[in-house]
């Protein structure tokens, strides 16, 4: 069912943002005023769940405190809830941030995907292309220029 959204908080043609609205039916297992959970169309496992933040933003770093804490509560209170509801034994949960990552819907979600022992799939390391070989000394200007980034 729709209903009224601040138009400041969606994005037109933002799939995700219409499924805020009521507008694009999903499968809602959680909502709250700052998100909301439904199960992912396409899923990749039984309970694949995507945990969005209401207001639009496209990336995982455009969010405001209150949202992304809202985001990660919701990550935290989920995922053992739903590994349980579909009786899994662990869980894969991720973020696909910008098109070189696999973003394709461009609002930012957290995928929550149940894991089944035997079922075939891979570590969240699988999803990297050829890991680089970073020398030692690369590896400190690395986690130089990431500080860096982080402290100003
Ligand atoms: P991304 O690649 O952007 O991280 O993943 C987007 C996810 O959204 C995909 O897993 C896809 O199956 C799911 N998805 C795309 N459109 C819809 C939709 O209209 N409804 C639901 N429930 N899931 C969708
Ligand atoms: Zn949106």
């Amino acid at each position: 069912m729709s209903r009224a959204v601040d138009p400041s908080r969606m994005s037109d043609d933002c799939i995700f943002c219409s499924i805020v609205a009521g507008d694009i039916p999903a499968r809602t297992v959680h909502e709250t005023d700052e998100v909301i959970a439904f199960l992912d169309a396409n899923p990749l496992a039984r309970g694949h769940t995507l945990v969005i933040p209401k207001a639009h933003a496209k990336h995982i770093g455009d969010l405001n405190e209150t949202a992304s804490g809202a985001l990660f509560a919701a990550v935290t209170e989920l995922t053992p809830r739903i590994q349980s509801a579909v009786d899994a034994d662990g869980a894969n949960v991720g973020i696909n941030d910008g098109e070189a990552a696999g973003q394709e819907v461009p609002h930012a979600h957290v995928h929550i995907i149940p894991r089944f022992e035997g079922d075939g799939g891979a570590p969240i390391h699988a999803v990297g292309g050829k890991r680089p070989n970073l020398s030692d000394d690369e590896l400190d200007e690395v986690a130089t220029a990431v500080t860096a980034a982080i402290d100003g």
